[in-house]
């Protein structure tokens, strides 16, 4: 098949035609946008929220299972799934059920509940760690695991792979400019220079990691098990064994991040690659969307932990948070992941990822352009490129904002929510392979509209 691609003089054009369709079908959405200027910052409640393709953000008005509704009425297969805090589903009955079960019986109480402990047996009988602690976030399950680190290494450095995404985490917001540890571009009101707390490395680069640990000044290195913030960049064959061996080594603990890659399996990727970490986080699905995050940690930590008699765990120490492990959270935690969230759900859920980036390499395949698609578990993604980047870097070049955005508005103006960072999907135990196969007729459409 011949090279086909991208006839950027018509993707002006093409953007153009969906946007117009796209505000014509979303009028109360595009009211409450402007209303909401005038007491919400940028028209929203969260900044992120206005990064939808669309200039303005549907206004939601109810949620269940694989659908969104909005506003005005129309009906979305969601892929987006609150970029994975409703991985179990919108509403889920078994967690709705807990929840409103739970709020009628108080919220938070500075006590901890009998739900505490079932979730926390579940998660180790998942994730191998023991010793779990809740947040309300993945961004705090990192930051707290982050400081526990420098506490018992009293080591003042942290290490991370370069366009990595973990939370609004100060330290991690560093990339690589040549040799180079700088601010992510855009970082707003960095805390000090990150080069003072952060060492990068390229995923996928055991020469540059082995440098970079070998002065022993790193407390941890804080990684998913693949990248999936900057498209999906899966480890290559080792790398995992490379990476705990060099930390081992050196002194250095390993952070694995599973609140994405938790879509490998119902033990993330920990469990379905036999990964051995020192300290685990998750945060987003485990909740079913309330919010909840938590780290767990070995027992050799536990024991590091309790020996130091200075730190102070459990008031001004600089861990914790005054909802953290409250009744209500783990009441949605216990109920998601012993009913919603099950390894029979993720029997469900991966095929339908497959046959998700099966129709997605079809299209491509046909069409004869040079795009792959990857997938972890129960979540796909395609990237514009023939081979899949090897490293965050190589990710990041792959970015074309002006396709990714006429193809985000394409499927949204024809029912069917994209997140908007990535070209990620997302199944849930409610995905259909109806669902699917609605997205890949309208993938179909949309390349066909872009190639020359
Ligand atoms: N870790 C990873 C791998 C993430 O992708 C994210 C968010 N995208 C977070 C942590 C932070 O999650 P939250 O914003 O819910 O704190």
């Amino acid at each position: 098949m011949s090279s086909a691609t991208v006839d950027r003089s018509r993707l002006e054009g093409l953007v153009a035609r969906e946007l117009e369709r796209f505000v014509e079908s979303n009028p109360r959405s595009h009211e409450l946008f402007e209303r909401g200027r005038g007491t919400l910052l940028g028209g929203v409640p969260m900044s992120w929220m206005a990064k939808w393709a669309g200039g303005f953000p549907l206004f939601l008005r109810e949620a269940t299972g694989a659908r969104v509704v909005d506003v005005d009425g129309h009906e979305y297969v969601d892929f987006c799934l609150g970029d994975t805090g409703a991985m179990a589903g919108h509403a889920p009955p078994a967690t709705v059920a807990a929840v409103a079960d739970q709020a009628a019986r108080g919220v938070t109480a500075m006590l901890p509940s009998e739900d505490s402990i079932v979730a926390a047996e579940e998660l180790t009988r998942r994730f191998g760690v023991r010793g779990w602690q809740f947040t309300l976030s993945a961004t705090d399950a990192n930051r707290f695991a982050i400081r526990l680190t420098r506490e018992i290494t009293q080591r003042p450095k942290i290490l991370v792979f370069d366009y990595c995404y973990h939370g609004t985490v100060d330290e991690t917001f560093a990339t690589l400019d040549g040799e180079r540890v700088v601010a992510r571009s855009g970082n707003v009101g960095p805390p000090v220079d990150v080069s003072l707390t952060t060492k990068v490395v390229q995923w996928n680069d055991p020469d540059a990691l082995e440098r970079a640990l070998a002065p022993g000044d790193v407390a941890c290195v804080l990684a998913e098990p693949a990248l999936t913030n900057i498209g999906i960049v899966l480890p290559e064959p080792g790398f995992h064994d490379v990476l705990r061996e060099l930390t081992r080594r050196n002194g250095t603990l390993l952070i694995v991040d599973e609140t994405h890659t938790f879509s490998a399996g119902p033990g993330g990727c920990t469990a379905a690659w036999g990964l051995e970490p020192d300290l685990l986080t998750i945060g987003k699905s485990i909740g079913g969307g309330v919010p909840a995050g938590a780290y767990g940690v070995s027992d050799e930590v536990a024991e590091r932990i309790a020996a130091r008699d200075d730190a102070d765990y459990e008031d001004v120490g600089g861990i914790g948070g005054t909802l953290a492990g409250n009744a209500l959270s783990l009441a949605a935690v216990r109920a998601t992941l012993s009913e919603v969230l099950t390894g029979e759900a993720f029997a469900r859920m991966i095929p339908l990822a497959a046959r998700f980036a099966a129709g997605v390499a079809d299209v491509i395949e046909e069409a004869g352009l040079s795009w792959h698609v990857t997938e972890l578990g129960c979540r796909a993604e395609y990237r514009f490129s023939a081979v899949p980047p090897r490293n965050g870097a190589e990710s990041a070049a792959l970015a074309d904002d002006e396709l990714e955005r006429f193809l985000h508005l394409f499927a949204l103006n024809r029912g069917i929510l994209m997140t908007p960072f990535h070209n990620m999907a997302l199944m849930s135990p409610a995905t259909s392979e109806l669902d699917v196969d609605l997205h890949t007729r309208v993938f179909t459409e949309a390349v066909g509209d872009v190639i020359g």
